[in-house]
């Protein structure tokens, strides 16, 4: 089934008094949402041990919880020392995320260096070979991998880019950013038609099964000449993209994606209206 969360604790869960991962779940669940987002993206600070707590509470509450991997990977680098804390960052990540009970583990890519794009995009499929020998050998071969489309034009991460690191191994379901794809693409997202376009590239590249369950980040953002500037909340009406149209179209293909919100402070509540919106559209049909 389709599954709605938010992505890190909302600002409304702090401010009822909460102030625990451990007590998320409960959160979520009594709210009516069911996923959520851990992020890991300055650091895997959080011990195994904690990570098993937060496991059981989020498994009771039947929550899927993924977790984000730390903003400081980057298959792009050229320094085999920087390639192998990339690999260490993923793997910590993945160790966290089976203590939760969690399968999704999303990562940025790479940026690109001096290198040309072309250049910076061989040397990360190259290190993310790498990568993936040592993943498998450590006995994650269980887990998913999602990267993630991304909102910078200097980032590696444009749909093309993420399905074409989708078809290197089994073990992957990318990230689709909406948000991003619409920064990075100045405003490209406004028809369901838009949406569909890209929809469409996934299922061809990624076949049936990998494509309707695909793991999806949404939020409005502002953006410039360079892509993303930053994340806003569903209340911004310049920027978009609208969630609508996205809602039509999984709708229409039988989606089960899970549906992360990135608003700014809001996720829990726009993770709802998101959750709204598609029922809305769907109806009884797709529960
Ligand atoms: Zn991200």
């Amino acid at each position: 089934m389709i599954k709605f969360g938010p992505s890190g604790n909302s600002e409304s869960f702090y401010n009822q008094g909460y102030s625990s991962t451990y007590d998320t779940p409960k959160y979520l669940h009594d709210l009516g949402l069911n996923a959520f987002e851990y992020s890991f993206g300055r650091g895997t600070n959080l011990s195994v041990d904690k990570a098993a707590l937060f496991g059981e509470e989020f498994s009771k509450y039947n929550i899927e919880v993924s977790v984000h991997a730390p903003y400081y990977i980057n298959f792009a680098n050229t320094d085999e020392e920087k390639i192998s804390n990339s690999i260490g960052y993923i793997l910590s990540s993945l160790k966290r995320l089976k203590a939760m009970g969690g399968k999704r583990c999303v990562f940025h890519t790479a940026t690109e260096g001096k290198e040309l794009r072309e250049k910076a995009f061989e040397t990360t499929l190259k290190n993310i070979e790498k990568m993936l020998f040592v993943v498998y050998e450590s006995g994650y071969g269980d887990m998913v991998l999602c990267p993630e489309t991304m909102g910078k034009i200097r980032q590696i991460g444009t749909v093309e880019e993420i399905l074409t690191i989708c078809k290197m191994d089994n073990i992957f379901i990318p990230t689709f950013d909406f948000g991003h794809i619409n920064s990075r693409e100045k405003g490209l997202l406004k028809s369901a038609d838009d949406y569909k376009i890209i929809i469409d590239q996934i299922f061809e590249a990624l076949g049936e099964e990998k494509a309707k369950n695909i793991h999806i980040h949404f939020s409005k953002i502002q953006y410039g000449n360079a892509g993303e500037i930053r994340h806003l909340t569903m209340d911004d009406n310049i920027y978009g993209p609208e969630f609508e149209p996205l809602a039509q179209i999984l709708n229409e293909y039988k989606m089960t994606p899970v549906v992360l919100s990135e608003s700014n402070g809001t996720q829990a509540e726009d993770a709802l209206l998101m959750k709204k919106i598609y029922y809305d559209i769907a109806g009884g049909n797709n529960a």
